[in-house]
This record gives structure tokens, sequence and C-alpha cells, in this order.
């Protein structure tokens, strides 16, 4: 099998940085005890199942402030994808010793939204309805900021008088967003506009539109509750026209996607482990003659970078 192994793709920088910390928070024996991550560290299950490893217990849900009331002693780690004041003014009350793992990109969309609420102005939130980022954006300006992820959201939108900001989650589809923001500055020519995907996100959606055209199918490695895996199945589909699909694993492969199959193309999200990737690769490289005939191997165990096994 011939395989486009796509880059840039995988861990981001805020993704390592959020795993370094993480790492270190579990190894300082002076760290109080015990040590919870409210929400996935980065969504990916492979990754909290090694915290697990090291001692780190990881609160699922999508509300972090109902999260944050289930810790009542300890450290709490905040996530990559940020908390709104409430929830660290909250944690603070509780007496807890808190870590920030907040995307430096992150914080930049809620330093955006609280100067311009602080200026009057409200703020259309280009983001995803359930995602945990929006959340913390929205806690900046309770009140101002109006989340909107599709068009009907922005039909429905009645805001007061006065100067408009347009801002957006980090990890939206750039072409998806484009039009959205197009459609908020016909309804308010006079909007600011802040498009905030970042940098690892556009440049793994570009490298899929331009790297994917030759393959007959693309794999997306990721999780599926990673907005930006989801989002590049999507520019798989949508702008380089292939047929794509999301794997968490090796293990997902279903032989029949291979029917007929000379090249595929592999990604990943900014979340994803590298030795999951590299499993995939490696079994589609080695695959020869009929493809629909070999059954793909179970997962390699993820270990994050410099991890020790806590036993
Ligand atoms: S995807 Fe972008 S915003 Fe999210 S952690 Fe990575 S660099 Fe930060």
């Amino acid at each position: 099998m011939r395989v486009i192994s796509i880059r840039p793709r995988g861990y981001c920088y805020g993704v390592v940085d959020a795993l370094a910390l993480a790492q270190r928070v579990a190894r300082d024996p002076n760290v109080p005890r015990p040590i919870h991550v409210l929400g996935m560290i980065v969504h990916n299950r492979y990754v909290v199942d090694d915290l697990e490893r090291l001692g780190i217990v990881t609160l699922d849900g999508e509300d972090r402030d109902a999260l944050l009331e289930q810790i009542q002693a300890g450290t709490v780690v905040f996530t990559a994808h940020g908390v709104s004041p409430q929830v660290k003014e909250r944690a603070r009350a509780k007496g807890l010793c808190v870590f920030d793992a907040t995307c430096p990109d992150v914080t930049r969309t809620h330093q955006i939204v609280a100067e311009r609420a602080a200026n009057g102005y409200e703020i259309i939130y280009i983001g995803k309805k359930g995602h945990p980022e929006p959340q913390g954006a929205i806690g900046q300006a309770p009140g101002h900021v109006h989340l909107v992820e599709q068009r009907e959201d922005l039909d429905a939108l009645d805001l007061p008088p006065g100067p408009v900001a347009i801002v957006t989650q980090t990890t939206l589809s750039q072409w998806d967003t484009q039009d959205l923001i197009d459609a908020c500055l016909r309804r308010f020519p006079e909007a600011e506009v802040f498009n905030e995907i970042c940098l690892a996100t556009q440049d793994r959606q570009q490298a899929v539109a331009e790297q994917a055209g030759d393959a007959d199918l693309v794999l997306v490695v990721g999780d599926e509750r990673s907005n930006n895996t989801n989002r590049l199945v999507q520019v798989a589909r949508e702008i380089a026209g292939r047929p794509a699909y999301r794997i968490d694993t090796v293990a997902d492969i279903e032989r029949e996607w291979l029917r007929g199959v000379q090249t595929v193309a592999v990604t990943a999200g900014s979340s994803t482990p590298t030795q999951l990737v590299n499993q995939v690769i490696r079994y589609l490289q080695e695959l020869d003659g009929d493809p629909t005939s070999a059954l793909p191997p179970s997962p390699v165990q993820v270990r994050l970078p410099g991890a020790r096994s806590a036993g």
C-alpha cells in the first residue's frame, strides 16, 4: 500500500505543553493530593488513561463548574481548552492548589473577549456548542458573549445597539468559519473580526487540503471528541474531495474501506499520540496482497513522552 503521511499532523505546541505540565505536577511530591484534571487534559482517551497511570484523575463532563464541585481538596489542573474566570475564582475559594494548562492561543481569545466587552461591545463567538472552549470564553463576559455555531443561531440573534466584535474558537474549519464570518458581517457590517483559528489548526487543515488530493482514501487518527480531528475529516471530504474516516487507532480500520485502494493518506488531530499514528502508517505500509484479508493489530499502549509507570 502506498501511504502519504501528511505533514504537519498530530501534537501541537499547546498539547505538548499541557501534557508536560500534567506530568510535572504528577511527579512533584510537594503537590497536594489528590490531583484532578477538570475535563480531559486534551481530547484523547489514550492520553487520559496514561495520566491515570501517573496518579492523575480526570473528571469527565462538559460543565467545568459542575465538575469543580466534585473536588473537595488537593490539586486541580485546568485543561488546554481554558476555563472561565468564575471557575478559577471558585477553585481558589475552595482552597485548591491550581495549575493552568490553558493554551496561550485560547488565552488570547479570552483577552479579546474581556477587553472588547469591557469597552461596551457585544461579542459574537463562533464556536461549537457543548465544547469546553466556548464555555471558558463565554465566562469572560457573561451576558455579552453570544455563541453562534450555524446560520440559524445568527438569524435568531437579537443584539442591543452598539459595537459588535466577532471572535472564533481556535479549532474550527477555516472554510466554514469564513462563511459564517461573512454572514455575520452582512448583518453587522461594522463588526470587528478576530479570526482566532490557531496556526496549528490552520497548518494541519491546509496540509490535508494540499496533500490528500492524490489519495484514494484519507484516514484521520484522533478522538471523536477532538474538534480539530473532526474538522480534518471534513476538510478531507469537502475540500480535498476524498473519502475520509476518523479512527481512534489502527484497530478501527475496516478492511472494506481498503477494497481497491492503492494510496492512503494519513493525518492526525493535534491531541493524538504519535505512537498511535505511527502504528497506523506502519500497518498500511506493510500491507501487501489483498488488504481486505489482513486484520489490523491491537493498538500499542500509549506512553506520554518521558512518562514513568506509576506501577
Ligand atoms: S489546537 Fe491550537 S489552540 Fe488548541 S491546544 Fe493546539 S495550538 Fe492551542
